[in-house]
Parts: structure tokens; sequence; C-alpha cells
């Protein structure tokens, strides 16, 4: 398959962490250090900050976004927020599926199906994360639990609905580990998700498709990442947090591999 033209991506995901007026000053400080950035810059801030964060960046190349949203417009659901409230808010993107979400709130590939589709019906930038777990890797389910979580979290798309869906690829025993995967084998998933959208949708899709890596993303491993092929940016946690960290991947053009 031949490379697509595909800008990298930067997305810091602040999970629940970072308080409005935390928010504010971290944009602020991030603005200035990141002047003429080589990527584009994400950043998915928790429900409260959205608003205040969307005005702190404005005019900037900074795209602010949500981590997670229901599967319904409106309605009777206590403690639920919809798209529409997110792009009232100024979210251009919402996380969907990550492990978290999954794991600890127990989110089903159906479910997070139904979120994707109602996040592209409302014009909001899905980001769907996948990946497998550390017993699923041991014993070589990787690539069928990738399928199945492609094939049922991005069913009944068509090739014009899935074009604004981002992919990150993260393997649930790298996230806040310190055990970041190894470029080889982010390369090879890579692959074969960008092959399952060969399959699914055509080479247009295919090679459009945005492949972002997630999991114990730092200073000193970004760059290496970022020199893969089919890697198409990183999803950042811990190091999102820190504008001095997070300012220098998004610099990662100036960085020393390892
Ligand atoms: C994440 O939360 O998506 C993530 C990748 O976290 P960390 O970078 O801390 O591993």
């Amino acid at each position: 398959m031949t490379q697509g033209n595909r800008p990298k991506i930067i997305v810091g995901n602040w999970k629940m962490y970072k308080t409005i007026p935390e928010t504010v000053e971290f944009i602020q400080a991030l603005i200035p250090l990141v002047p003429n950035p080589a990527c584009k810059i994400y950043l998915a801030v928790p429900f409260t900050a959205i608003r205040e964060a969307s005005v702190a960046a404005e005019g900037s190349n900074i795209v602010i976004g949500a981590q997670n949203m229901s599967d319904a417009s409106e309605g009777a659901f206590t403690g639920e927020i919809a798209a529409a409230m997110l792009k009232d808010a100024g979210a251009k993107f919402v996380i969907l599926g990550h492990s978290e979400r999954r794991k600890i709130f127990k989110e089903t590939n159906d479910f997070i199906n139904k979120k994707v589709k109602k996040a592209i019906e409302e014009g909001l930038q899905p980001l769907l994360c996948v990946g497998e777990t550390k017993q699923e890797r041991d014993t070589n389910q990787s690539q069928v639990i990738l399928e199945q979580q492609m094939t049922q979290c991005l069913a009944d798309l068509t090739a014009e609905e899935v074009k604004t869906v981002i992919i990150a690829y993260e393997p649930v025993w790298a996230i806040g580990s310190d055990l970041a995967a190894s470029s080889e084998l982010v390369e090879k998933e890579h692959q074969y998700l960008r092959q399952f959208f060969f399959q699914k949708w055509g080479q247009t899709s295919a090679e459009a498709l945005e492949i972002l890596y997630g999991g114990s993303v730092k200073v000193a491993n970004a760059k290496q990442f970022l020199q893969l092929s089919d890697v198409d940016g990183l999803l950042i946690g811990g190091a999102s947090l820190s504008v001095e960290t997070f300012s220098k991947i998004i610099n990662y053009q100036n960085l020393q591999l390892a």
C-alpha cells in the first residue's frame, strides 16, 4: 500500500486532572512554546474546562476536545453529557473507547459503536482507542482483539463516515506503566489496523487513516515512534500534564533519538 500524505497529530489526554485555572495557565504557557509545530496539537481536557480551554486556545494551533460522551442526543440520563453540549462548549473532537472506560466503566464495543456514530452525526471528530491487554498479548490474541474492536466499534459506517475517525492503538499494558511498546510492535499493529481499513473501506480510506500510538510515551521515546511510517501521531496521558514535557514532544523534530 502506498503511503498517504498524513499530518502528524499529538494528542494530550488529561484524564481527571486539572481545574479551570490550571487549564488556562497551561494553555497560555504552551502557546509560545510551540510557535511553528510540525504537527497538529489536540488536547482532551475535563468537561468542566472545555469552554475556558477553547477560549484560551483561540487563534492558536491547539484543538480542544473531550474524553467521553453519551451515545444519546439528550434525555433523562443523569450525569451524562451529549455531543451537542460538548460542541457548544467548544470541543472539536472526542476520545471514545479509552481502555479506562472499557475496564472501569464496562463500556463494550457495541456501546462505543453507538457513541462513534453519534459523534459523527453531530460533527465531532471521534478518536477511537483500541488495544489488547497483557493477557491477550501473551496468549497471541492481540490481532483477534484488534479486529473485533475495529469491526464492532466501527460497524455500519460508510467510507464517507469513517473519513473523520482517528484510531489510537493503545496496548492496555503500556498505558501508565512506563513499559512502552517497541517500535517494531507498534509498526506491525499499525500496519494491521491500516490493512483492516483497506479491506473494509478501500485504498483511499486506508491511506488517509491517521493511526496514533499511545502508551507510556515520554520525551525520551516520542521521536522514535513518530519516525515510523505507519505512526501518524501520539496519544499521551501522563507526559501531557506538564507543559514542559508536552511542548518538547510537540517540538519532536528538535529531540535527539535515544
Ligand atoms: C492514555 O491515557 O491514553 C495514555 C496513553 O497514558 P500514558 O501516556 O500515561 O501511558
